[in-house]
């Protein structure tokens, strides 16, 4: 019969559960972002505590020291983390998560009570995807901090040793659920399981590069939720269930989102392997003609309207301010501008939202790639900054380039275009670019925010 603390219990993470709710729909917007974050956190706090509360605690001292020490990294993490670093410590708390999941895993196994055949379904599952998600997401961070090559790695024989450790994972699985004595009796099982999860993450992420790193981010967001739903079913903790269900379906959205606006479906992302399979020999025409901050500042005081496409530099360069300064000057002088904003723009869903709001540019400045294409060509200049990839015009007019397809803004149809970037280096992707050999392009040379800073001292002066 249901107590009534139980009754309390499960109502308070109702309420929980609606705050999670109401947290991700405030997320959605910009605007509302922040509010949404803490809407989330309070939730998180009231499910931690009744979950407490809920059960039969063996040792507050320990679950005390983990929260403390817990809070200490993520608050210094949190605060001494460049901008720029930011992907590279959203995979580390995917990864983290995936962990978490393994570990309660192992311990449900480890108290060895209650262990049901669903239990043991679900607690395989949460250590089968945490384990997948955990180094998936290793590898994925050493990608975006170049620790290792951010390109595609694949190997001849790989569909089949994939075959060959998703057979041993269902093997594994089934010794698990169907033999549990025999899976309790020999902790080899569990190291097997465990191993064969690490190395399918490893297996899985290895293969995916270049542009197509977005998705993966997003799809191990989902993964790092799915392992908390089975560990919330293991645990037979309702609220758990709840949290990692709306991680997955959110980061399953998110990753659709991702695979839309790169124009590719999730299987070709996951299994075709970035520029493994299509090398291109792309004969690019044209010269590059370098153009000074000076000289740009001409054609930018005569400008009637100019649209801004800040991309993964302007994160490096920390350009945001003085561009929001330079915008405040155009305008001054009778100009229009706006910002263009391609979903995939640097290196995390959101990153130039993220950096434009932080030099307070205004929603209503901002736009979507679609929304800009439409218009492009009536602007007067399009001024990349520290963009490559998503305004690469290999994208529109070169089949053999593996960008071929993916929707890009198409800075090129403007009338100027200035690309701010430091020398003549290629983007993530790793392929070259037309745009800074086209006719009207122009390449301002330096670092985008020296190059903002001149061009705003020629405004003042
Ligand atoms: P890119 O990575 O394509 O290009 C960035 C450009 O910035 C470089 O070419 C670099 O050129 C320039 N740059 C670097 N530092 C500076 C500086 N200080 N001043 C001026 N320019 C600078 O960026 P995009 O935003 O165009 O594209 C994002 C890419 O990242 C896509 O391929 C996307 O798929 C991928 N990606 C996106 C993720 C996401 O979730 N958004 C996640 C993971 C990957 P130079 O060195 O010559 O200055």
């Amino acid at each position: 019969m249901t107590s009534n603390i139980d009754l309390v219990i499960n109502f308070t993470y109702v309420i929980a559960a609606g705050l999670f709710i109401y947290g991700l729909k405030l997320l959605g917007h910009p605007s509302s972002a922040r509010k949404g974050n803490l809407v989330s956190a309070v939730a998180m706090l009231i499910a931690i505590v009744v979950t407490l509360l809920d059960n039969n605690i063996i040792n507050f001292q320990w679950i005390a020291i983990a929260m403390l020490a817990g809070s200490v990294v993520g608050f210094f993490a949190a605060r001494l983390i460049a901008m720029t670093d930011m992907p590279e410590m959203v995979s580390l708390l995917n990864g983290v998560g995936g962990l978490a999941s393994v570990f309660v895993a192992w311990a449900t196994i480890q108290s060895g009570a209650g262990l049901t055949a669903f239990i043991l379904v679900v607690t395989f599952l949460a250590l089968l995807i945490g384990g997948v998600t955990f180094s998936g997401s290793i590898v994925a961070w050493a990608k975006l901090s170049e620790r290792i090559t951010g390109r595609a790695v694949t190997f001849s024989g790989q569909a089949v040793v994939n075959g060959i450790i998703v057979l041993a994972i269902i093997a594994t699985g089934y010794a698990f659920v169907a033999q549990p004595d025999l899976a309790l009796t020999s902790t080899e099982v569990l190291y097997i399981a465990l191993g064969l999860s690490l190395l399918f993450g490893i297996m899985l992420v290895l293969p995916i590069g270049g542009a197509d790193m977005p998705v993966v981010i997003s799809l191990l967001n989902s993964y790092s939720g799915l392992a908390a739903c089975a560990a919330g079913f293991a645990l037979q903790n309702n609220i758990l269930i709840v949290a990692g269900s709306l991680v997955g379906a959110s980061g399953i959205i998110l990753t659709n989102i991702m695979c839309k606006a790169m124009n590719r479906s999730l299987s070709n992302v996951l299994f075709s392997g970035f520029m493994a399979v299509h090398k291109t020999d792309m004969v690019i025409e044209g010269e590059v003609k370098p153009l000074s901050a000076d000289d740009a500042f001409y054609v930018l005081e005569a400008a009637q309207s100019v649209v801004v496409i800040p991309g993964y530099g302007m994160a490096v360069a920390q350009a945001q301010h003085v561009m929001k300064e330079l915008q405040l000057q155009l305008e001054e002088n009778g100009c229009e501008v706006a910002y263009a904003i391609h979903p995939v723009a640097g290196r995390m869903p959101g990153h130039m939202n993220v950096l434009l709001a932080e030099a307070d540019v205004s929603y209503e400045h901002l736009f979507e790639m679609d929304e800009i294409n439409k218009r492009i060509e009536n602007f007067d200049v399009a001024m990349v900054i520290g963009a490559n990839d998503v305004v690469n015009p290999a994208a529109r007019e070169m089949k053999g380039s593996p960008i071929y397809g993916m929707p890009v803004i198409n800075a090129d149809l403007a009338k100027n275009v200035f690309v701010l970037k430091r020398g003549m280096a290629s983007g993530f992707a790793g392929i070259d670019n037309p745009l800074f050999f086209k006719p009207n392009t122009r390449m301002i040379f330096g670092d985008a925010k020296e190059t903002l800073g001149t061009i705003v001292r020629q405004f003042n002066d």
